[in-house]
């Protein structure tokens, strides 16, 4: 492995000791995803967010299986929905942003 490489993992891994090493459980829908996250979605739902269990550690491909959507527009990856697909073309983060008439 190359050393920038080896730098990225090793970023990477620091990064996963600040948190969200570990998967939950939405105990009303059984979505599964990191603590903060989890925390956001059970919030926008109106969920109580005590209600989670813990599911375990996180595998190490899991920002890779995370599901997302690929702008038609600007070609970005767009983690979650529909609903945050149409916020992103309306936002600055599109890189085509106001270049259509
Ligand atoms: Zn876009």
């Amino acid at each position: 492995m190359v050393k920038w490489a080896e730098r990225l993992v090793h970023m990477a891994n620091q990064q996963n000791l600040r948190g969200q090493s570990l998967l939950f459980k939405c105990m009303e829908t059984g979505f599964v995803t990191t603590a903060p996250a989890l925390a956001r979605y059970q919030t926008g739902r109106g969920i109580d967010p005590s209600r989670r269990v813990l599911v375990g550690p996180k595998p190490a491909n899991w920002t890779k299986a995370r599901p997302y959507l690929v702008c038609d527009r600007c070609g970005a990856k767009i983690h979650g929905g529909p609903w945050d697909m149409a916020q992103h073309k309306k936002s600055k983060r599109c890189l085509r942003y106001g270049l259509d008439s």
